[in-house]
């Protein structure tokens, strides 16, 4: 056990060390910053992994591309665009993450997006590693020949670097099931491979997973109601606000309203509209998806909704908010609204959506917090089921995978929760969701006793492989974002609410959590309230079978709920 101020600035130095080599990234720069806070109570306990260099590995991609998608429009003007893929982890399986088509795009975004892919793919409980890629092509405005063309000459290059055992990209922004249709098609003609599990996202008429494309919003909403159901609360009749509208927007709203809630606000990049008599998932999806346009279009058809050009949707008051759109979209100010708007619950539909400053205070106010690694892992689930369907040459049915996705994201609700629990930051699903990955930097034994094999035997990874140089210049193209403070200088770190109370209680939370035990917890036994003299479990704030109904009840502070009462 080592004292937290060694901790601290051993920490720090890894932190100051990932800026200086990752210059002008600061979205990395944040994504790092907010795990290695939150990991702090777990490498107190387990000082090994410093000396192992654990936290090193976990901040270093294993491989990085950059590379030249040339191509031309409909006028036969060439136009040269960048093409990223940061393959980042395979400590648990083969890189897995989407691609992003945004003019936003650089190496130090989809870094922090493939950092973020890592964590959250571990925590699925599938054998994924991590990855994330893209181009900063737009495709907004391109005509159906023009996205083709570039889909196209980017997979003539990215081609090499992947297969179903090796690196699988998805969707992302930008990049949707007309995009992987055409990137496939383009992998299948050069490769001469029908290997239908080397992208994900594809229709579902040739291997897609019939639940995928919803599986990122769903699955937010699912994780939403878990959180919850944790604290006796539920979705019903909730005033649900999204931000964004695309993919995981829509879908976000739909499973909301499947549920019970009012999803009565969404926006774009335009503006945001509110629709009082709650949204047409419908109408949203013939206006974006289809006809892609700008969100104004929704109230010609719905003249009682109004749009509200260049605002932020968060003025728009709710209880539940499902941040939807972007990285850093929803400030501290944004938040500070929200919290007096009477918010309860947030769930992270995209990765990072939240400032540091934002997850504080809405952390600080007791709002239910799901971030972005465990609330938007749905996405990445479904396309492990894809890829299991593909495997086995199967097909099945939207039942069967929305089943399955469902299985996953209470396992992963579940799973933070125990984990902020045994850390000593109980309800904290940031600290649930950031301390199972660290085990990640140790690409040979897990977590437990790495130290020792690692140091005798094994090179770090990357060690002899030979990744594309890295173009410097790349790393001016910086999006939008935030200066990331120093770690000491967070506001965690003032109010110091994720303080362990008991490291040893820590180490033996970090070794279960890990291996997804249940924690044995005494607890007094829990009786189905529709048949009383069953005893059905002894865990708080857990599932648990019910035995009554065919399905699982929620046992919350020693009282089942039935899922049939
Ligand atoms: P998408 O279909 O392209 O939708 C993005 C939406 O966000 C669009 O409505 C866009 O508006 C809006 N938007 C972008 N910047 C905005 C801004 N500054 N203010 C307001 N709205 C803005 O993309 P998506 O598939 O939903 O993915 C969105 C995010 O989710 C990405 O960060 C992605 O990494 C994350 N994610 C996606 C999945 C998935 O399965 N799709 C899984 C996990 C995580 P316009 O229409 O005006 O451009």
């Amino acid at each position: 056990m080592r004292c937290h101020v060694q901790v601290r600035q051993q920490l720090e130095a890894v932190y100051d060390d990932v800026r200086r080599r990752n210059p002008a990234e600061p979205e990395f720069h944040q994504a790092v910053g907010e795990v290695l806070h939150s990991i702090e109570p777990a490498i107190a306990a387990h000082p090994e992994y410093l000396e192992a260099k654990i936290l090193q590995r976990l901040c270093e991609p294993e491989r990085q591309l950059v590379f030249q998608v040339p191509w031309e429009d409909e006028r036969g003007e060439i136009h040269i665009n960048r093409g990223f893929r940061v393959e980042f982890s395979s400590a648990l399986g083969p890189y897995k993450g989407g691609l992003r088509f945004h003019p936003s795009v650089c190496l130090g975004v989809v870094k922090f997006l493939a950092f973020e892919q890592v964590l959250k793919n571990s925590l699925t409980g599938l054998q994924l590693g991590g990855g994330k890629g893209g181009s900063d092509f737009d495709p907004k405005g391109c005509s159906d020949r023009e996205v083709m063309r570039f889909c196209q000459s980017f997979m003539t290059e990215l081609y090499r670097h992947l297969g179903e055992d090796t690196d699988i990209p998805a969707g992302d922004i930008g990049v949707g099931t007309r995009e992987i249709g055409i990137l496939f098609g383009q992998y299948k003609r050069i490769t001469n491979r029908y290997e239908s599990g080397t992208l994900t996202g594809k229709g579902v008429g040739w291997g897609g997973a019939p639940v995928r494309t919803e599986a990122t919003g769903y699955g937010c909403v699912l994780f939403v109601r878990d959180m919850l159901a944790a604290r006796g609360q539920s979705l019903d009749g909730r005033q649900v606000v999204v931000s964004g509208s695309g993919n995981v927007a829509i879908y976000a709203i739909d499973k909301a309203q499947q549920l019970g809630a009012r999803g009565v606000a969404c926006s774009d990049s335009t503006g945001y509209v509110v629709d009082e008599k709650g949204i047409d998932v419908d109408l949203l999806r013939q206006v974006k998806e289809q006809d892609r346009r700008c969100l104004d279009a929704y109230v010609e058809t719905r003249p009682d909704a109004t749009f509200v050009p260049g605002r932020s949707v968060w003025e728009v008051p709710c209880e539940i908010a499902l941040p939807s759109a972007t990285q850093n979209e929803l400030t501290a100010e944004a938040a500070a609204t929200m919290v007096r708007h009477g918010c309860v619950a947030v769930g992270e539909g995209v990765n990072m959506p939240t400032t540091p400053e934002a997850v504080q205070l809405f952390i600080e106010a007791g709002v239910a917090f799901g971030p972005g690694k465990a609330a938007n892992a749905g996405g990445v689930a479904a396309s492990a089921l894809e890829m299991q369907q593909n495997a086995a040459r199967e097909s099945w049915t939207f039942a069967d995978s929305e089943r399955r996705l469902e299985q996953i994201m209470r396992g992963i609700h579940d799973r933070c929760l125990c984990t902020a629990d045994a850390c000593g930051a109980p309800g904290n699903y940031v600290v649930g969701a950031n301390v199972p990955g660290v085990r990640l930097g140790d690409p040979t034994t897990g977590y437990a006793g790495a130290a020792a094999p690692i140091k005798q035997a094994d090179p770090p990874p990357g060690d002899g492989i030979q990744g594309l140089p890295v173009d410097p210049a790349s790393t001016s193209q910086v999006a939008g974002g935030h200066p990331t403070p120093k770690l000491a200088d967070r506001p965690q770190d003032r109010q110091g609410t994720s303080r362990p109370t008991s490291l040893s209680v820590l180490a033996s939370a970090v070794m279960l959590a890990e291996q997804h035990l249940p924690l044995k917890v005494d607890t007094p036994e829990l009786h189905c309230s529709q048949s009383p003299r069953r005893c059905i479990g002894r865990r708080a704030a857990s599932r648990v079978d019910c035995g009554h109904c065919d399905r699982d009840g929620l046992a919350v502070g020693g009282a089942i709920t039935c899922a049939a009462a």
